[in-house]
């Protein structure tokens, strides 16, 4: 394993975007983004996305400065198709524009369709929870194979289809459910195979539906499936979040015609809290219910009870101060990707080696 300081990995981020086309902006937004999602612990969704960024560039299936077009402005519904604009930036740019339609309406729902990959959800619930709003989600991913076997399936028919709720909290800890309705994020396979590790039980199927733990034919092959997690309701989850970012959103389906792009479209709630009640109180019910369930006593091999944002808020502390291990298939995928972008060893070597 190799350790970096979050400085390096966003120098290398930011040198990455740039030289893909993004304007000054949108790649620091990108680098923000995907190192942030380092810290809080999911590498599925950090710097280890740049080789698969700069494959979809190539492919044209990912537009840097994108221009989203607004469909639909009224009152508190937000239209915005992103044209496969870079994710992490029309993402972040379309819930801003919601949470300030929040503010004026008292909420506001915001249909995002049609984006290149946006990373980890939770950094929209971050920005909504930041500005004194709760935030929830149904995001679907389409113009990819299919990854995800619903309930009772021996193959899949959807993507991993991630479902988000972020409410601020006391001392500026938001409690922030955000996961993917498998049992893994895709790209946890991609770790795993690319560290050589297996993945947890009950979390991959192989081609004839049988369980395994062993990621290569998933990663390497796109043979096999991630499950649904918890049973049939997480499988029915996964359908309505499908649901809500294709047929009421408008964003591209799983079952529409794929070029092998990620596109992920958004259907998003964001309610200001100051126009439903008093923050301060919320904010306070909030942190009595995260004690009430930490309360309990932890089960056996369990050191503590968590609620949902904890482990990423620890996994951030932790890096920061001690630096982000980055697995040395995952760093050549990188460095191979930003070589064929026209970045010379020295300019890359010198960016990882950034620790601002
Ligand atoms: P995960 O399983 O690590 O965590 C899911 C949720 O459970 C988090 O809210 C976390 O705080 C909580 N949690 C974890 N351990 C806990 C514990 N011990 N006690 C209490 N709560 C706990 O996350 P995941 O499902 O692997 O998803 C990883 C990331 O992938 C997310 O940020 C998600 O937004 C992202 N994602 C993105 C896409 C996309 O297409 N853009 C698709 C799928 C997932």
């Amino acid at each position: 394993m190799l350790t970096f300081q979050p400085g390096a990995l966003r120098a290398v981020t930011h040198l990455i975007a740039r030289r893909m086309g993004s304007d000054e902006a949108e790649a620091a937004e990108v680098a923000d983004h995907l190192v942030r999602a380092n810290l809080a612990g999911h590498d599925s969704h950090g710097v280890g996305m740049l080789p698969t960024y700069v494959r979809l560039l190539s492919d044209g299936l990912l537009v840097p400065n994108q221009q989203a077009e607004t469909v639909l402005d009224a009152g508190a519904l937000l239209v915005v198709d992103a044209k496969r604009g870079y994710g992490q930036r029309m993402a972040a740019d379309a819930v801003r524009r919601a949470i300030g339609k929040a503010k004026e309406h008292g909420a506001c729902v915001l249909a995002l369709r049609n984006s290149a990959h946006v990373g980890r959800i939770g950094t929209y619930a971050e920005l909504a929870t930041s500005q004194g709003c709760a935030f929830t989600s149904f995001v679907n991913v389409a113009d990819h194979h299919d990854v995800q076997a619903t309930y009772g399936a021996a193959e899949p028919r959807l993507g991993t289809n991630p479902f988000t709720v972020g409410v601020p909290g006391p001392d500026g800890k938001p409690m922030l459910l955000d996961m993917a309705t498998t049992t893994i994020a895709a790209g946890k396979a991609r770790v795993a195979y690319n560290k050589g590790i297996p993945v947890p039980d009950d979390s991959l199927i192989d081609p004839d539906g049988a369980p395994t733990n062993d990621p290569t034919g998933f990663i390497r092959d796109r043979l096999g499936a991630l499950k649904s997690f918890g049973l049939h309701k997480g499988s029915g989850l996964a359908v309505m979040c499908e649901i809500m970012a294709t047929a009421v959103a408008g964003g591209q389906a799983a079952h529409e015609h794929a070029k092998g792009g990620v596109l992920n479209s958004m259907l998003a709630i964001i309610i200001d809290l100051a126009k439903i009640g008093d923050p301060v109180a919320i904010a306070a019910s909030v942190g009595a219910t995260r004690a009430h369930v930490k309360s309990a006593k932890p089960a056996p091999g369990v050191a503590e009870v968590l609620t949902p944002g904890e482990p990423e808020r620890l996994s951030a502390a932790r890096r920061a101060a001690q630096g982000i291990e980055v697995d040395e298939t995952s760093w050549g995928d990188i460095r191979a990707a930003a070589l064929q972008l026209g970045i010379t060893e020295a300019e890359f070597d010198q960016a990882s080696r950034a620790n601002a």
